[in-house]
């Protein structure tokens, strides 16, 4: 069985340009507003010789009176309860948020793998902006570039280090 990998977060952390990232397809819709993706979204993915699933997760209205962050609450639900490993994707241009601690708060209690990423990091491998999201309490926070390629490899191997 090849590991599931769910990607989570609030919108428009680049968590479908992760996905394009590890899937190296341009299947799943990158936008520069946040909620296009409306459904999950699966891919393959692979390191080295070792395979893996990718989920893709972000399908909420914006106008539907289930509101957005109840949607993005049971999407996030639903990834993480299909998956082996959690990518959880934060945003350092941004910095951490209300919606990081929520998402945070329940991925401490879901008793799975959870490797904290912080995108959109490129060039910024040793920036002081990092250290704030130690406060999530899942750990060292992995920085990563999903448009640049950057710190891709060491996020899976720290992902796939079980499996
Ligand atoms: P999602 O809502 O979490 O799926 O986010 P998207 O993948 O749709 O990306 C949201 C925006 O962030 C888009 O404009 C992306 O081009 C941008 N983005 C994604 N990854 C990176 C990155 O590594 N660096 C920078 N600077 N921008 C990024
Ligand atoms: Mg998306």
């Amino acid at each position: 069985m090849k590991p599931v990998i769910a990607l989570v977060g609030r919108p428009n952390v680049g968590k479908s340009t992760l996905f394009n990232r590890l899937t190296k397809s341009r299947d799943a819709i990158v936008a520069d507003y946040a909620g296009l993706t409306r459904d999950r979204h699966y891919g393959d993915g692979r390191l080295g010789t070792r395979e893996f699933i990718v989920i893709d997760t972000g399908g909420f209205e914006p106008d539907s009176s289930t509101g957005i962050v109840k949607e993005m609450a049971k999407q996030t639900k639903q990834a993480v309860a299909e998956a082996d490993i959690v990518v959880f994707v934060t945003d350092v241009r941004s910095g951490l948020s209300a919606q990081d601690a929520d998402i945070a708060r329940f991925l401490r209690q879901a008793n799975k793998r959870v490797i904290l990423t912080v995108n959109k990091a490129e060039g910024m491998v040793d920036s002081p902006l990092l250290g704030e999201f130690w406060e999530l309490g899942l750990g060292n926070p992995h920085p990563i570039s999903s448009a640049h390629g950057q710190g891709i490899r060491s996020l899976l191997e720290a992902a796939l280090e079980d499996f």
